[in-house]
């Protein structure tokens, strides 16, 4: 496995193979300038988590994998100043030691902070927000080569679009993040769900733990798995036996949320406390998550619609059986970042990972987007969707004024490639 994505010239997923014949790995920060200076068509690459062509270029593909490991931790602001191709798992291992944590994480820690970023990335919780609203400051090379700093407090005009900028804006070379003290996790699992409960009960269930994962192949109207990460002193991890859920029984033994996959990819269960960073991703990083072969998409309804659209996706059972691994369903608190699925709405994520065919697979989507029709679904950024361009625009109030920053950081349109021009200005 290289370190900027999985299979040699290809996205982890193998789904995408890119277009750029090589991948540039500068090691200093002057040599990336002279880089990106250098061509007329830029896209950096994280750890190719993605799953569609975001990060694709015809131009120059930069991997930062190469740049120094910056971590800088400042315990007294609690913040941390990070190198954008950094990944989670290295990051929180540098911020624990400090007595720190991030107060959120994605289901994996093996993605790039900077590409996680970038795309709106984000685990679940009713009251946590995505990985990008941590951001504090975000540093930028732009188009000829020049270096910029966008700061939440000092540019605040700016700043709520250049946080989840798909990598329109310019490389981003660090950023610095907002920490919380570390904190202890216990993480319990619960098994059999029916979706008319969870209807019944939507916010008590949501807000049963610090972060709630929902898990179903929709066989049946319900949730095989239910995954409750609780804070190790919360009132409402109620001794040994875990909080009180009485929707669902406890698991009896560990489980992968994957049908078919091995508990020992995931991370500890059964109440057993554990740092946050053990905890809150759902894949241990030492392993290969979630199943290793697969696409995904994943639609961010506002909070409003989650009971119906839940509707909708259930009624899809059939039709996506022969093309769907898992379901996933998380909360993610809004936020005020132009261009994040989370802007201005509380949000239910519902994901799909399913298996790697897009033949197959591309029609179920299609059904899927005309089933959450109405539900304003916003499509996460790094995923495979087929939202038409014009209407996944109308889905963001902030639209006009992200267009009008990429224009005057990027008049020449240096770090715009095919698929997100499409996205941004085509029908
Ligand atoms: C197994 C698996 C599980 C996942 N779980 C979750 C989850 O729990 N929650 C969730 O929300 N998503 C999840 N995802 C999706 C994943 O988090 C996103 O696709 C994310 O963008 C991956 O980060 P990356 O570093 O791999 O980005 P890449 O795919 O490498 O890049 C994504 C975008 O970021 C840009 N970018 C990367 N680095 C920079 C930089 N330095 N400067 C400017 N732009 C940059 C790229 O140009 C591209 O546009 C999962 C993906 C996989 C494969």
């Amino acid at each position: 496995m290289t370190e900027a994505a999985g299979r040699a010239g290809t996205n982890w997923a193998g789904n995408i193979v890119f277009s750029a014949g090589r991948v540039h790995r500068p090691t200093t920060l002057d040599e990336l300038r002279a880089l990106v200076a250098g061509h007329s068509r830029v896209r950096a690459l994280g750890s190719g988590h993605s799953f569609n062509r975001l990060a694709d270029t015809d131009g120059a593909l930069v991997s930062l994998a190469e740049l120094p490991r910056t971590m800088d931790v400042d315990t007294a602001a609690r913040t941390v100043r990070v190198a954008a191709g950094v990944r989670y798992a290295e990051l929180a291992r540098t911020v624990h030691d400090q007595g720190l944590a991030l107060r959120t994480m994605a289901s994996l820690p093996h993605i790039s902070v900077a590409g996680s970023v970038a795309t709106g990335t984000h685990g679940s919780g009713d009251t946590t927000g995505s990985l990008a609203t941590a951001v504090r400051a975000v540093e930028l090379i732009t188009a000829d080569g020049g270096r910029l700093t966008l700061d939440r407090e000092r540019d605040a005009e700016r700043f709520p679009g250049a946080v989840v900028s798909l990598g329109a804006l310019g490389v981003v070379t660090a950023l610095t993040l907002d920490l919380v003290p570390a904190f202890d996790v216990r993480q319990f699992v619960f098994t059999g769900l029916p979706l008319a409960v969870l209807e019944e009960h939507f916010d008590a269930i949501t807000s049963a733990a610090y972060s709630v994962s929902l898990f179903t192949d929709w066989s049946t109207p319900g949730f095989g798995q239910v995954w409750l990460k609780c804070l190790a002193d919360a009132d409402a991890v109620g001794g040994d036996d875990g909080p009180d859920f009485p929707w669902a029984a406890p698991a009896t033994e560990a489980l992968h949320p994957v049908p078919g996959m091995p508990a020992a990819h995931c991370t500890g269960q059964f109440g057993v406390p554990g740092p946050w960073h053990a905890r809150l991703p759902h894949f241990r990083a030492e392993f290969t998550p979630s199943n290793g072969e697969e696409l995904q998409s994943e639609y961010l309804v506002p909070r409003r619609h989650a009971v119906a659209a839940l509707r909708a996706v259930a009624a899809l059972g059939p039709v996506m059986a022969p093309v769907l691994q898992v379901c996933e369903v998380r909360t993610v608190a809004g936020d005020g970042l132009w261009l994040s699925p989370a802007e201005g709405r509380e949000t239910v994520a519902l994901h799909f990972t399913w298996v790697r065919d897009t033949a197959s697979v591309l029609p179920v989507i299609a059904r899927l987007e005309a089933a959450l029709e109405g539900f304003d679904a916003r499509p996460h950024w790094g995923k495979v969707f087929t939202t038409a361009p014009a209407v996944l625009r109308a889905r963001y109030p902030r639209m006009a004024d992200f267009l009008a920053l990429r224009a005057s950081l990027d008049p020449a349109g240096t770090f715009t490639n095919a698929f997100l021009h499409r996205l941004l200005y085509e029908d």
